[in-house]
């Protein structure tokens, strides 16, 4: 599931487990770019720019908040 969710993300890198693409919960314009990573086989993510960062349930919410 938590692949299936991510899979909405533009993904630019994929190094193993881990996925880092732009951050769906700030604007990238203010940040680093690639700055959001996830990390499929520990089915958490962590952005380094906005310091957002959690589970899966996170995203969905951090998704909400977006939209
Ligand atoms: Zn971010």
């Amino acid at each position: 599931m938590f692949c299936t969710t991510m899979r909405c993300l533009r993904t630019l890198k994929r190094k193993e487990d881990e996925l880092v693409c732009f951050c769906p919960v700030h604007d990238e314009k203010h940040y680093n770019k690639n700055a959001f990573c996830v990390n499929i086989s520990k089915n958490n993510w962590h952005c380094l720019s906005c310091g957002a960062g959690g589970n899966i349930v996170d995203f969905v919410a951090a998704m909400d908040n977006v939209n």
